[in-house]
């Protein structure tokens, strides 16, 4: 899929007009009904940063790896240096200058060791994020979610009050309302009124209390409380009639880049589709980060209709990570609008811009659109049933697995998506639960249909054709 803005005819366009460029083309669709809101998440800062020709001593980030060439906007081995966070901040304010609202779902600190960051550094990485954008976009609500690496030890967030809850609910004060800062304070999380507007709701969740590398909620039913309050707001919603967003850092079902990689304890995993399964006729999207790759999940109902959709966000970090068995696990730093019905809240596309890495350091800054949900996927909204029909054609034997596949890690690794790496994202999509999971892996990894066998045998070949398209 070439973008836009590499095609030969806008090469040599100004930047400015390069950036602009993606907002022409509407799809058809009438303009003037629809609103639009920034995603962006797990813009991790690593204040460490430093180009120079010593390949070990660029970042705290990289632990042991060499960062050889790095250049001013990062380094595929590191977090983000400064220059990276506010060319991506700037680059949504020339692109999308009024958003109705921002969702921003943390992991604001680097890849280091708990040693090297403290509660104060991490305070003070998330004040700093927190002041850039409240200066970029003085007039504009953000929810704001905790990601696990926004505390101190990072992903241990208790189940009840904390002091760092406290602080953290002091940051975001301006943007909090008086009953959120008392939730927040109390577990992190909170509910609101979508832009204070009667009928529209959103939950921002604290869902590090049931990431599995978190001790203090190892044995506790439902930590802080989370799961009953949420089953309650969104009782309520349904009796007032409300259509509510979730959002979140930690999503709950699998890791599509490693097999049978879980984020959430079981228990915790079972509660939260259970409650999606309970309340989906007033969940109009979810919308989580923790990734970094650019992916979804789909939610179903007992008789297997499509019911709701998480969407996952590509984060602004490249860095590569480093959980054992996933291959070149790094991506190009990535954005997000999301373009919503405003009086339904029906998710109508989505477009991501990225920057390539590479270029920006050799050459020079240039934020790109990647794709359009619609126009990439050839569906008519973002609705769950699109949602559905998308995985639908990943699952087919077109280039569709391909292109998904390249946009996944932001177009950073354009290798073939083989016959297992087609597994794995199709299952982790397909099932966020833990035994159909498992199930989907047996019965995909066993049906031979001969064409999804045709990118493990020629992967060049088939990249080839696939780009050609
Ligand atoms: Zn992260
Ligand atoms: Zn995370």
């Amino acid at each position: 899929m070439e973008p836009l803005a590499r095609s030969p005819l806008f090469r040599n366009l100004p930047p400015l007009l390069l950036l602009l460029l993606p907002l022409a083309g509407s799809g058809g669709r009438t303009v003037a009904a629809r609103g639009s809101f920034w995603h962006i998440t797990d813009l991790h800062w690593d204040p460490s940063y430093t180009v120079t020709d010593n390949p070990g001593l660029v970042c705290a980030s990289t632990g042991t790896r060499p960062a050889p060439n790095a250049g001013r906007f990062g380094h595929y081995h590191c977090d983000s240096p400064w220059d990276l966070i506010d060319s991506s901040i700037n680059a949504m304010k020339v692109i999308l200058p009024e958003p109705d609202f921002i969702i921003w779902t943390g992991d604001d600190t680097p890849h280091v060791p708990n040693e090297q960051l403290g509660e104060e550094a991490v305070l003070s990485i998330v004040g700093n994020l927190t002041r850039l954008l409240q200066l970029a976009f003085p007039k504009t609500k953000v929810y704001s979610a905790l990601g696990n690496h926004d505390y101190h030890p990072k992903s241990q967030m208790p189940p009840g009050q904390s002091t760092m809850y406290e602080q953290m609910a002091q940051l975001w004060q301006d943007w909090l309302e008086p009953e959120s800062q008392r939730t927040f304070q109390s577990g992190g999380y909170y509910s609101e009124q979508l832009l204070n507007k009667t009928g529209y709701r959103v939950l921002v969740l604290n869902t590090n209390l049931y990431y599995d590398q978190n001790k203090l909620t190892e044995n506790v039913a439902d930590p802080a409380g989370q799961f009953e309050w949420m089953d309650n707001i969104l009782t309520r919603a349904a009796q007032k009639n409300e259509k509510a967003y979730i959002v979140g850092h930690v999503p709950p079902g699998f890791f599509e880049k490693k097999r049978s990689k879980p984020w959430f304890r079981p228990d915790f995993n079972r509660r939260y589709l259970e409650l999606v399964q309970k309340h989906h006729a007033v969940i109009y999207g979810q919308f989580f980060g923790h990734h970094h790759t650019d992916s979804f999940r789909m939610f179903y109902d007992l008789q297997g209709n499509p019911i709701s959709t998480i969407f996952i966000t590509p984060g602004v970090t490249p860095w590569k990570t480093t959980l054992p068995g996933v291959e070149d696990g790094a991506n190009n730093p990535g954005i997000r609008v999301f373009n919503y019905d405003p009086s339904t809240l029906l998710v109508e596309d989505s477009v991501t811009y990225y920057l390539n890495l590479t270029y920006a350091n050799a050459m020079r800054e240039r934020w790109e659109k990647e794709y359009r949900l619609c126009e990439a996927f050839q569906v008519p909204d973002a609705s769950p049933s699109s949602m559905h029909a998308v995985l639908e054609r990943l699952a087919g034997t077109g280039c569709d697995l391909q292109k998904y596949y390249e946009f996944n890690s932001v177009s950073y690794d354009l290798s073939a998506c083989d016959a297992d790496c087609r597994v794995d994202h199709i299952c982790a999509i397909r099932e966020v639960d833990f035994e159909r999971y498992e199930q989907c892996l047996l019965r995909e990894g066993t049906a031979a249909t001969p064409l999804a066998f045709i990118p493990l045998l020629i992967p060049t070949a088939l990249t080839i054709y696939c780009a050609a398209l």
